[in-house]
C-alpha cells in the first residue's frame, strides 16, 4: 500500500475509490503483496527441494487459491470441504495435504478416496488406517514436539497440554502401530503454531523431527508446518526468512546427508502469505463522546474481523478518507451487541461520520472466520489484481440469512 498525492492505494487504485464501488465493509487483497511473500519463501530455500503448502483456512476464496496455485504452492487443508474448493480452484489431490484434527475416521477415508496427501495426528486414527490400507496408501504423521511457541496459547499448538499432534513421548507406540500393521510413512509434520519469534524455535523442532525420522526409512518429505510471524504493530520482530533458509537450510543438508536420501522440505504458512496483502475497509457509523473516550463506531463487528476480541490481536487501523486531519485519539468499535472493540486509544486522522476506516493485517482469518452473527451479511471480497480491483466475492443478502431456514406452522 502506498500513500500518493494523500491518498492510499494498491497498485495504483485508490481505497476510497474501492470501497464506493464495492461498498462497506469489504476486505481487500493484494495480489501482489501474495505473490512477493511467496516469492520470498521460494528465495530463502532455493537451495531446497521446497515445497509450499498454503494453508488454505487463513483466506480461502476460491480466486486467492488460484492466485496460490498459478505461482506454483501446493495447499494444506483441514476439512473435505477446503479439500473440494482447493480442487476446484484446480489443484489436483496429490497437491493437496489433508491435516485435520479430531476428525473421524470416516471424514479420513473421505480424503483417502479423493487422493489427498493424508496427515494423521492421532494414533487411534493411525491403527484404523494402517488396519484398513497396510502399506497401500502412504501417509505422514502429525508429531508433537511439546514445544512452547508464540507468545499466545490460543494459537499455540506445540505444547504439552495440546491437542493437536501425537506426541512425542508416544514414539514407541506410534513405531509399534506402523509396523504392527505395515503403514508407509512418507512425510513427517510438526506444526507448533503461529507466531514464533525466531529460527530459534525451528531449529530445535528440527532438531527433534530428524532424531525421529531415522526409525522412518520411506520418508520423502518433513513438514516443519508454520509459524511465520508478519508484523502487526509498527516495531514489531518478524520472522526473518532468510536467516531462517539459512539456518535449517544446512541443519536439514546435514540431516539429509546421514539419512542418505535428500528429502523435500515442506511448510504450510497461511498468516505469512495473506495476511498483508489484507485491508479490511469500514465507515464511520458514528462518533460518540463518551466521559472515558471517543469511540467511532463502524459498519462491521466481531461478526466480520473476530481476531481483536478473540486473540486480543493489535490490528493497526488508519483513516483512508482523511489522510492529513489532525490526529486525534478514539476507540473504534463495531455495532454488534457484544463488546466488540477494534483498537482502544488509536491515533487516527481525524474521524468524521461517513469516513473510510482500513483495517490492517486483514487477509489472515478475517473473512475466513467471519459469521451471520446479528443477523448481519457478510463482507464482499475485492482482490487487486494486475491493477485492477475485481470483486471475488458478493456481499451477502437477505436470502443468505435464509437459505436453510425452514418456517413451520406455528
Ligand atoms: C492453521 C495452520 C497453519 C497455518 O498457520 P499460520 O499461522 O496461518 O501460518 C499451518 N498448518 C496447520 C496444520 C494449520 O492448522
Amino acid at each position: 500500500m502506498e500513500l500518493n498525492n494523500n491518498t492510499y492505494q494498491l497498485q495504483g487504485i485508490d481505497l476510497t475509490q474501492i470501497a464506493e464501488e464495492f461498498g462497506t465493509p469489504v476486505y481487500v487483497y493484494d495480489a501482489d503483496k501474495i505473490i512477493s511473500q511467496l516469492q520470498s519463501l521460494k528465495d530463502a530455500f532455493s537451495t531446497q527441494k521446497l515445497k509450499i503448502k498454503y494453508a488454505a483456512k487463513s483466506l480461502t476464496n476460491i480466486s486467492v487459491l488460484k492466485l496460490m496455485k498459478k505461482h506454483g504452492a501446493g495447499v494444506d487443508v483441514v476439512s473435505i470441504q477446503e479439500a473440494r474448493l482447493a480442487m476446484k480452484a484446480g489443484f489436483t489431490p496429490d497437491e493437496i495435504l489433508f491435516t485435520p484434527n479430531c476428525v473421524s475416521f470416516a471424514e479420513l477415508q473421505q480424503g483417502v478416496e479423493m487422493g489427498l496427501i493424508i496427515n494423521i495426528d492421532n494414533i487411534s486414527i493411525l491403527e484404523q488406517f494402517g488396519h484398513t490400507y497396510h502399506d497401500s496408501i502412504p501417509c505422514c504423521v502429525r508429531l508433537n514436539p511439546h514445544i512452547m511457541a508464540g507468545g499466545n496459547a490460543k494459537i499455540s499448538t506445540g505444547h504439552g497440554d495440546s491437542k493437536f499432534g501425537i506426541s512425542i513421548y508416544q514414539m514407541a507406540h506410534l513405531l509399534r502401530v506402523v509396523k504392527t500393521n505395515n503403514i508407509h510413512v512418507k512425510g513427517l509434520h510438526m506444526h507448533t503454531g503461529s507466531d514464533i519469534l525466531d529460527a530459534e524455535v525451528f531449529l530445535k523442532m528440527a532438531d527433534i523431527l530428524f532424531d525421529v525420522a531415522n526409525d522412518f526409512p520411506d520418508l520423502e518429505f518433513i513438514d516443519f508446518g508454520s509459524g511465520f510471524k508478519v508484523a502487526y504493530k509498527p516495531n514489531d520482530i518478524t520472522t526473518d526468512v532468510k536467516e531462517l533458509g539459512l539456518k535449517l537450510g544446512n541443519a536439514f543438508d546435514k540431516f539429509c546427508e546421514s539419512y542418505g536420501r535428500r528429502l523435500e522440505m515442506w511448510f504450510e504458512p497461511g498468516k505469512y502469505l495473506v495476511s498483508e496483502s489484507g485491508y479490511f475497509l469500514v465507515k464511520a457509523n458514528v462518533i460518540k463522546t463518551t466521559p472515558a473516550t471517543v469511540f467511532v463506531g463502524v459498519d462491521s463487528g466481531l461478526n466480520h474481523l473476530i481476531r481483536p476480541m478473540m486473540y486480543d490481536a493489535h490490528h493497526e487501523i488508519f483513516n483512508v478518507s482523511n489522510p492529513s486531519g489532525i490526529k486525534r485519539v478514539y476507540s473504534v468499535v463495531g455495532y454488534i451487541c457484544e463488546t466488540d472493540t477494534f483498537g482502544w486509544d488509536r491515533k487516527l486522522n481525524e474521524v468524521r461520520e461517513g469516513d473510510v476506516l482500513a483495517i490492517k493485517n486483514a487477509g489472515a482469518y478475517g473473512f475466513s472466520m467471519a459469521s451471520n452473527y446479528n443477523s448481519r451479511y457478510r463482507p464482499a471480497e475485492v482482490l487487486v489484481y494486475e491493477g485492477k480491483a475485481r470483486l471475488i466475492r458478493q456481499r451477502e443478502t437477505m436470502d443468505d440469512i435464509l437459505k436453510n431456514q425452514i418456517e413451520i406452522d406455528i
